[in-house]
């Protein structure tokens, strides 16, 4: 290759380097202009509500609750910071509807339930109802045996937890919940709903595809819809909820 030659090969490559340079640079300007700044927010020090969250109970009164059978005002027992299952009450529900979003919400299960040789299914029993349909279960699951899909942090009767979380009856445990409402066009599934689900800080479901609703679902809550009001379940154990908040994603 004479000089002439080397010449002109270089120059090719100088203005193709710059060209692709010149490509990619307008490229990412033109991706980066597709995408919107994050909001700034102030998150919550040790489980405490971020600053974009709704207090769903804080302390004081179950104003965000209803009864689920005719609207009444919830009435569980509220006891300062904290409120409990009603044994002979309903289930409660939030008056606001919900689809996607990221739940934290804390509960003991009772140390009577223990005392009273209560076993399986029947101690500490309650639960956590994504759109009044999809059962994150709540039950003493510490040394207390029963069905896999049945037990603390199991989507109920789907799947068990990836691992049991749980700690004793009495002491305070979270459940921090991320939630994917299934999406419907004219009433028909368009995409699957999704769990992921931390219990005291653990994953126990990790992306799970939600399908039919779980037993003990509210038979009123409607079809082909994507937002539906938070239910706890009264099933006769009196188990304790506090710090409920909730962000809508
Ligand atoms: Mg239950």
């Amino acid at each position: 290759m004479n000089f002439k030659n080397f010449k002109f090969y270089l120059n090719t490559a100088l203005f193709v380097c710059l060209f692709m340079f010149q490509g990619i640079k307008t490229f990412s300007q033109e991706k980066e202009k597709e995408l919107t700044e994050p909001r700034v927010m102030q998150p919550g020090k040790n489980g405490k509500a971020p600053s974009d969250a709704i207090i769903l109970f804080d302390k004081g009164s179950l104003d965000n609750f209803e009864s689920i059978k005719d609207g009444a005002p919830a009435n569980w027992k509220v006891r300062g910071r904290k409120f409990t299952v009603t044994p002979g009450t309903t289930d409660i529900q939030t008056k606001q509807a919900f689809g996607d979003c990221q739940l934290h919400i804390e509960w003991s299960t009772p140390v009577k339930d223990v005392k009273a040789k209560k076993e399986g299914q029947g101690c500490g029993n309650s639960g956590v109802y994504l759109m009044g349909k999809y059962e994150i279960q709540v039950l003493n699951s510490y040394n207390n045996k029963t069905y896999f899909n049945g037990q603390a942090g199991a989507i109920y009767s789907k799947f068990p937890p990836l691992v049991n979380a749980s700690l004793k009856p009495g002491k305070w445990q979270a459940y921090d919940i991320i939630f994917t409402a299934p999406t419907y066009t004219n009433s028909i599934l368009k995409t699957p709903g999704y769990f992921t689900v931390f219990h005291n800080g653990v994953l126990v479901q990790n992306h799970k595809e939600i399908g039919a609703p779980t037993t003990s679902a509210n038979k009123n809550a409607p079809e082909g819809v994507s937002k539906l009001p938070l239910m706890l379940q009264n099933h006769g154990n009196e188990v304790s909820y506090r710090n409920v908040w909730i962000r809508e994603l």
